[in-house]
């Protein structure tokens, strides 16, 4: 009998140690991370380097409470993420997880229109389908609905339009002037952001929109007045192959970009937002502060581990290295697309990569999803680990399968992930 409230039912193994990319159980056996967890642990386990300054820091200064201090270690770790994103003039904004970052750029965005005198704006647009976190307004912006459907009674739904996914068969221009025909139904005096995944994660394995997609968005929310936000807490810090996702295929600057995950790479919650100099000025040179708050916000525990990462991501250029083993993992994974019929797309960006699975006979979703599921088990099973996602997103079937090993991993090492991969899909073939 154990005290612990487990996410399921199911049986977990209990990781006892982890080094590099793999985990290790109270069983002694290995485990090699092909999902970096749920895509956090960018820069791999058993980092002394990080330990060591996160230790350094707790003896240093171990707490301040953002309504009385700034720290140094915010102060320095501010600076070289906005220059690591090329976001130089932008403003950090710490909190501890994904969802409370994007609830802060919600709340943001909102409070940017009131200042302005334009109270009328509330709407926060994302995609269906999305993942933006778990929190009830994170979780309204989500379009997920097995994830949101429990707490719609809780939800405003007329606050939180979703547009349609990024459509691979229209030129990103066109695919984008969606928006404008959304903002134009809504009203887009009503509308205070268009907030999206520039490489969607937890809810659609990796996919992309086409180039000119991201220009456009921002061209048309400047147009209308509507805040962008580049929801970048699992694509961003690197992961994609750029420091900055929303920058893969376009040249553009977001008003806002939430962060999370990889900033301290699983070794303390850490996470935030960068706010524009236009958003953070209104809000200073209007009422004078963000009328929101969490308490452990800009740990400084969690700094020193995020600017440790991000020294580690700089020094052993881990952000190339996302792009070289990333294109041998998706030449690998599509070499298993030919092989497996049940895999009917494989695609990704860096280290973000995303196997769609489906029926070979219709080239479709399966009626009862599941298989992503299944090939998840066959695969911890042999020592792999990967991020499945199987069930109805908003009424879509379908099975995904997420792969994102940190960006530290050898060539030798995504030679395993594959090979565990091939036997597990090779074992759920029915
Ligand atoms: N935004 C995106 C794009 C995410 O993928 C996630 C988590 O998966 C979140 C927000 C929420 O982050 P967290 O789980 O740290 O609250």
């Amino acid at each position: 009998m154990s005290n612990v409230f487990y996410r399921s039912r199911k049986t977990y193994p209990v990781a006892t140690r982890a080094e590099g990319v793999y985990l290790f159980d109270d069983t002694g056996k290995r485990y090699l991370d092909g999902s970096s967890g749920a895509l956090v642990a960018n820069i791999g386990q058993g980092r002394a380097a990080v330990a060591d300054a996160m230790a350094a820091q707790a003896r240093h200064l171990a707490f301040v409470h953002g309504s009385q201090f700034s720290s140094d270690i915010l102060e320095e770790y501010a600076a070289r993420l906005a220059a690591f994103l090329g976001l130089a003039p932008f403003r950090f904004w710490a909190v501890s997880g994904g969802s409370e970052a994007t609830e802060s750029a919600i709340k943001l965005a909102r409070q940017y229109h009131a200042e302005r005198g334009e109270t009328g704006r509330y709407r926060v647009i994302t995609r269906r389908p999305s993942y933006h976190g778990a929190s009830l307004g994170a979780l309204a912006a989500s379009g997920m609905g097995a994830r949101r459907e429990l707490y719609t009674p809780l939800m405003n739904e007329a606050a939180w339009p979703k547009l349609a996914k990024p459509d691979p068969e229209l030129s990103g221009e066109v695919d984008a002037e969606r928006l404008r025909a959304l903002l134009e139904e809504l009203g887009p005096d009503t509308v205070a952001a268009f907030m999206c995944e520039p490489v969607v994660g937890a809810s659609d394995a990796a996919l992309a929109p086409n180039p000119g997609y991201h220009a456009r968005i921002a061209e048309i929310c400047r147009e209308f007045g509507v805040l962008f936000i580049a929801d970048e807490v699992m694509c961003g810090m690197g992961r994609c192959g750029t420091p900055l996702a929303v920058r893969l295929r376009d040249d553009v600057t977001p008003d806002i970009v939430v962060l999370g995950k990889g900033l301290a790479a699983g070794y303390a919650p850490l996470a935030g937002l960068m706010a524009s100099p236009a958003v953070h000025d209104t809000v200073m040179n209007g009422s004078g502060a963000f009328k929101h708050g969490f308490t452990y916000a800009g740990h400084p525990v969690s700094v020193a581990a995020g600017l440790s990462v991000l020294k580690i991501v700089e020094d052993e250029k881990l952000v190339e290295a996302a792009n070289e083993r990333g294109a041998q993992l998706l030449v690998g994974l599509q070499a298993l697309k030919e092989k497996y019929p049940q895999v009917l797309e494989a695609r990704g960006h860096g280290l973000l990569l995303g196997l769609v699975l489906g029926d070979p006979a219709t080239g479709q979703a399966f009626e009862t999803p599941g298989l992503a599921d299944r090939v998840a088990a066959a695969a911890r099973a042999r020592g792999l680990i990967t991020y499945p996602g199987s069930g109805a997103v908003d009424g879509v079937r379908g099975d995904h399968l997420l792969l994102g090993p940190p960006l530290s991993i050898t060539a030798a090492e995504c030679e395993e992930l594959l090979a565990g991969l091939d036997g597990a899909l090779a074992e759920t073939q029915s």
